[in-house]
């Protein structure tokens, strides 16, 4: 099957009252896992790559290319997305959108919210073109995001209904609290917020820093109009442990294949996991008719 628009999945999910989730990947192996899930699961799914680690997976064409080639393979039947995370500036998402992305993330925020919404629109310009769905942010996810460490800031409201309406993008990133990378505490969301910010916009909001959230929060940003969800460091966790493990017990060990796999299904049975708590399990049919 052919890559789909994110825009194709995320109407359906806020209707149906679920979130596809947005899993980053980290190399050959990591996608398949992902992919392998999605297809296990029977759920639609976006793989993303974010732009900090395009170069370290060997640049736009060769994660295009790679995961095209894997659907083929694995013979995935389910709804993909793939997606470009954190797209750090209009020139790099145009050139994920040329390598065959079928979604792109503008990360603005870092600039003025005149800065965001002009670089968002030439963005959405170039989208259009191509049948690629755009995602935009207001506000600061706090932790680690794009390479720079900082606190969090949470989106305003009137920046984030002039954002979507003088750009139209597909998906709004509203910050509301949550990080990226491990939480110091227990995570608070601004449910308040969110369900305003939801009203005022209109479109599917989206969950960055998901990892660690619990459940009743996850489920509650769902209800309040979140479609997407961002999960990366539980996945990176889970490998982490399973390869330090098998490195501890087998020091004789040396073949990457034996060595990585109990890794690889961690992060399986991780993306498995999230898919159920995000309620995209057994959607793909509806999604695919829908
Ligand atoms: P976590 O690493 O906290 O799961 O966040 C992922 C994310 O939001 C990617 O944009």
């Amino acid at each position: 099957m052919a890559l789909v628009p994110m825009k194709n999945l995320l109407a359906e999910a806020k209707r149906s009252q679920y979130a596809v989730g947005q899993f980053n990947i980290n190399g050959l192996q990591w996608t398949k896992a992902i992919l392998q899930a999605a297809e296990e699961e029977q759920s639609p799914v976006i793989a993303a790559a974010s732009d900090r680690l395009v170069d370290y997976l060997g640049g736009f064409h060769t994660i295009s290319a790679m995961v095209h080639a894997l659907m083929e393979e694995l013979s995935i039947t389910v709804p993909v997305a793939l997606h470009l995370d954190h797209g750090s500036s209009a020139e790099r998402c145009k050139k994920a959108i040329d390598a065959g992305f079928s979604s792109v993330m503008i990360d603005g925020s870092h600039s003025s919210i005149d800065e965001n919404i002009a670089m968002t629109r030439e963005v959405v310009e170039y989208a259009r073109l191509h049948n690629v769905s755009v995602e935009a942010e207001v506000g600061t996810v706090g932790g680690m995001e794009d390479g720079l460490i900082g606190g969090v800031k949470y989106a305003d409201i009137h920046e984030c209904e002039r954002l979507v309406k003088e750009t139209n993008i597909d998906a709004l990133a509203a910050a509301l609290g949550s990080v990226h990378g491990k939480y110091q505490g227990e995570p608070k969301l601004g449910f308040k917020e969110m369900e305003e910010i939801a009203k005022v916009t209109d479109v599917p909001l989206v969950l960055h820093g998901a990892s660690g959230i619990p459940r009743d929060q996850i489920t509650k940003a769902i209800q309040l109009g979140h479609a997407k969800i961002n999960i990366n460091t539980e996945c990176m966790v889970a490998w982490t442990e399973e390869t330090r493990n098998m490195f501890n017990k087998n020091t004789d060990y040396y073949e990457p294949r034996v060595i990585l796999a109990p890794g690889v299904h961690a992060v399986m049975e991780t993306v498995k996991s999230k898919m159920r708590e995000f309620g995209s399990s057994n959607k793909a049919a509806k999604q695919q008719v829908g």
